[in-house]
């Protein structure tokens, strides 16, 4: 695996930066990648930006409305690895899909994954680990007083069938909140 190609961004003064210097740090980003990809593909339009997604989903490249869509709050929650792996994730759809047959690439396919490995110098990853705990086998929340809590499937069972947990911080019981997604992909 290369290095990656696009410069290592600080996380401590990413943590310093308000939402107006988060938007133009994700701006410069998405030029910098922009400008690595010009030198591959010259001819490659200049993205459009819009930070409009919500949800799970952490960015999309949007080819009828011409640019590449963003998740603020995704953003602002994970600054570092946002930066270092969405917005290339997103720019190398943008470039494969204007390649001569990009149309017929599939999305997470051979064209995609070389432009990752090969020009940014990134994992090809599809899924994304924001928040670790929708990758893992604990996907049922739970609530205390004080935090989440979460459960494997057995024993969110057990607690279905009237089993009570008590939070060892607060001692409330423990109340179920919903079922977090396992499968948080890219688009
Ligand atoms: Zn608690
Ligand atoms: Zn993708």
């Amino acid at each position: 695996m290369r290095q990656p190609a696009l410069p290592e961004p600080c996380p401590e003064w990413l943590a310093s930066l308000d939402d107006a210097a988060l938007k133009r740090t994700l701006l410069d980003r998405v030029e910098a990648a922009w400008q690595l990809c010009r030198k591959y593909h010259p001819a490659l339009p200049r993205p459009k930006v819009w930070c409009d997604l919500r949800g799970k989903c952490a960015g999309q490249a949007h080819y009828g409305r011409g640019g590449l869509r963003f998740n603020p709050v995704l953003y602002r929650e994970n600054r570092h690895a946002y930066l270092v792996e969405v917005v290339p994730h997103e720019m190398a759809h943008w470039l494969v899909r204007h390649l001569r047959d990009g149309r017929r690439a599939r999305p997470h396919g051979h064209e995609w994954r070389t432009v990752m490995e090969r020009l940014f110098g990134l994992p090809p990853r599809v899924t994304h680990a924001f928040d670790t705990r929708r990758a893992s086998p604990m996907p049922y929340r739970y609530h205390c007083g004080c935090q989440d809590h979460y459960f494997t499937a057995r024993r969110h069972a057990l607690a279905r069938r009237g089993r009570r947990y008590r939070c060892l911080t607060c001692a409330q019981t423990l109340v179920y909140q919903s079922f977090v997604d396992p499968e948080s992909r890219y688009n």
